[in-house]
């Protein structure tokens, strides 16, 4: 499946569509999702055109890896958000429900979270 740069997080890259920004540097952009599930709820993506996780993993160089990784750490900690926890999440694919077709990070925060999947979905 190849890269689609018309989807939409590729227009908010281009700045195309406005976000609610809250971190940027030269790999990477973080902003509010626009439908947020729980009180903070923030997107972490590459700039480069990376399509899933299993996408970026392949072909991302080492350092767009490494900004990716340490922004996302950067903007929880920036946030508040390593004092009382946060979790993180990629959904890759069809099963994962994926939407938008460009690798992004979940940060969700701001509540008890649960457990990761509940027991009577496995
Ligand atoms: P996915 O299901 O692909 O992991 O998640 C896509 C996320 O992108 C959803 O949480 C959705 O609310 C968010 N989203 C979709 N369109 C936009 C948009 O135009 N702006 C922002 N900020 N978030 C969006």
């Amino acid at each position: 499946m190849a890269y689609d740069s018309g989807n939409i997080f590729a227009k908010i890259i281009r700045g195309e569509i406005p976000c609610d920004k809250v971190y940027e540097d030269e790999h990477v952009l973080a902003f509010n999702d626009i439908n947020p599930q729980t009180p903070t709820h923030i997107l972490v993506i590459p700039k480069g055109a990376y399509i899933s996780y299993d996408d970026f993993s392949q072909k991302a160089s080492d350092g767009e890896v490494a900004a990716l990784v340490r922004a996302a750490g950067k903007i929880a900690r920036d946030a508040g958000l390593d004092a009382n926890g946060y979790r993180i999440l990629a959904n890759t694919g069809r099963d994962a429900h994926q939407e938008v077709p460009h690798f992004h990070l979940h940060i969700f925060a701001g509540k008890n979270l649960g457990r990761m999947i509940k027991p009577a979905d496995k």
